[in-house]
């Protein structure tokens, strides 16, 4: 019984919901209002070179190998992975810097050199990390959030004191040097809330940064998404792109369809990858399931301020990527969770693609982008981010000890508004819906909608939560959920 889906979006999530369905013979439309797919995962070239607009970390390969493998292929048949190393460097002073391998042997070392007996403490630290990555991302993130019971397993609940503990306090439990501690709580930050609110159990993170490593797909992450998009085509899903969705119209509880530059075009099961509060705009209001006063008290994952920069040199002492800690941490967090400002001494993270792909910038550049977190619904104006770029690039030369200012020929900046305007984004979100403890699994909003039959939701604003890997398994989550409802059409019909 083929049905016809329409997919709103083609961020991640929605691009690996498709291939499923098309997989289980549906007729598949993926709509995406922005003239390139990808979603926050998007890219642009300017002038020889080419910016990632997103992502750049690609971590937890087995959860990619993993999607691909439902489909008999492998991650190596769409785009080539290169291991980092370093996997990236951590800037504390001016030239004073801690390289983080490509090893945990290596990283072992490393922490031994900084704080005697660290060594020791991290092995055994990344033993139980591994533990709970086994436990977490190879098998409870692949539930649909449905139920509390899909939490309670044999192993999960032996871990039970790990969420009642919280990464920061299990981490300064065993290790005193604050540098070595704020390498060690810098991985939870992907999940989109501070590490003294992050449970211990999702300590995982450390496992995939320091036991799985940091890879980068030879060209950029964008590989990935033209990776998936051909995959999704070879199942026969069709992509149209310049295409918003303005309205989800439904008749008696049911989804009969979507307008698009005002034309209705009818559809039975309808899938959005776009934000989840957007899309509950779409519905009348009678059909949203989340109010505003809901969505407002969530923790949200930060919006950040992008600049995306091109060179017209090669720059020194910089690596792939690189994270700026020589300021307050715990401030910078405050300005973004608890007292939502602009941060006066803001942390910040690097990404040089060109110094591993020499297709990112022309002969001789050298192509990057910087970034900084920032509260989500704070005030965005040209002025705020030219100010911010003049203090993180006078830094960024004062700690790696060069001029670069003068050598600006590519600029562009991408902030909070921007978020709103391109991605229909929640107060400019650049994350999703942070995945704390009372906002993880059966507790984040549901795949498939409460109040409209044949409404289903992915992405980082539902279940598992934010970042690519999740966004895979999101997909993979509503596709199945849909396919069981349509095999249980499909039994009554035959009864
Ligand atoms: C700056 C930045 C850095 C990041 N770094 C990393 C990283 O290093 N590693 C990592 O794993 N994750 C990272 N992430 C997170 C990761 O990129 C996201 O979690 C993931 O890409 C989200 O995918 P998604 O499918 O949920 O949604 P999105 O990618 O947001 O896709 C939603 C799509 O829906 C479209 N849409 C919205 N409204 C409509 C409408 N009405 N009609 C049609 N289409 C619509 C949007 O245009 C968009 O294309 C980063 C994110 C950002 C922003």
């Amino acid at each position: 019984m083929t049905k016809t889906i329409i997919i709103i979006g083609s961020g991640f999530s929605a691009l690996a919901a498709s291939c499923y369905l098309a997989q289980q013979g549906n007729d598949v439309t993926i709509y995406e209002k922005n003239e390139t797919i990808g979603g926050r995962a998007r890219q642009f070239k300017k002038d020889g070179f080419t910016f990632d607009m997103g992502p750049s970390w690609y971590w937890m390969p087995d959860v990619f190998e993993r999607f691909f493998s439902d489909f008999n292929k492998k991650a190596a048949d769409y785009y080539e992975l290169i291991k980092l190393n370093p996997a990236y460097r951590v800037y504390f002073g001016i030239d004073d810097f801690i390289n983080i391998c490509d090893n945990l042997e290596e990283i072992t070392t490393t922490f031994e050199s900084i704080e005697t007996g660290s060594g020791k403490q991290l092995r055994a630290f990344i033993k139980q990390a591994k533990s709970n990555y086994d436990i977490a991302i190879k098998d409870l993130v692949y539930r649909p959030g449905v139920s509390p019971l899909e939490l309670v397993t044999p192993q999960s609940i032996l871990k039970l004191n790990q969420f009642f503990s919280t990464v920061s306090r299990d981490i300064r439990k065993n290790f005193k040097n604050e540098r070595l501690i704020q390498i060690l709580e810098f991985p939870v930050l992907f999940l989109g809330a501070k590490p003294s609110k992050t449970p211990s159990f999702y300590n995982f993170m450390n496992y995939a940064d320091f036991g799985l490593g940091t890879w980068h797909p030879k060209t950029g992450m964008f590989d990935v998404v033209r990776g998936i998009e051909k995959l999704a085509t070879e199942l026969g899903v069709t992509i149209k792109t310049n295409a918003s969705i303005e309205k989800i119209v439904v008749e008696n509880k049911t989804a009969t369809g979507v307008i698009i530059n005002g034309q209705f075009v009818a559809a039975d099961i309808v899938l959005s990858g776009a934000d989840y509060q957007h899309t509950e705009t779409l519905l009348d209001i009678k059909y949203r399931a989340y109010s505003e006063k809901y969505w407002e008290s969530r923790v949200f994952a930060p919006s950040s301020l992008l600049f995306f920069v091109g060179f017209n040199k090669k720059i020194a002492n910089i690596t792939h990527h690189a994270l700026f800690f020589d300021v307050d941490f715990n401030q910078h967090a405050k300005d973004i969770y608890d007292d939502p400002k602009w941060p006066d001494e803001p942390l910040f993270y690097a990404n040089f693609p060109s110094k591993t792909d020499p297709t990112a910038a022309p002969d001789g550049m050298e192509s990057a982008f910087f970034l900084i977190p920032l509260a989500p619904g704070i005030e965005d104006n040209e002025t705020l981010r030219e100010d911010y770029f003049e203090k993180i690039i006078t830094r960024f030369e004062e700690l790696t000890q060069q001029k670069i200012k003068n050598n600006i020929i590519f600029k562009k900046s991408f902030c909070k508004n921007d978020f709103v305007a391109d991605y229909n984004a929640y107060k400019g979100n650049a994350y999703g819906m942070a995945n704390t403890l009372l906002q993880t699994a059966f507790l984040r909003p549901k795949l498939k909608s409460p109040k409209v039959r044949n409404l289903y939701f992915t992405g980082q604003l539902t279940v598992p939560g934010p970042g690519v890997p999740p966004a895979l398994i999101s997909g993979k989550l509503t596709a199945e959920l849909i396919h069981k409802s349509i095999r249980s059409q499909k039994n009554e019909i035959t009864i």
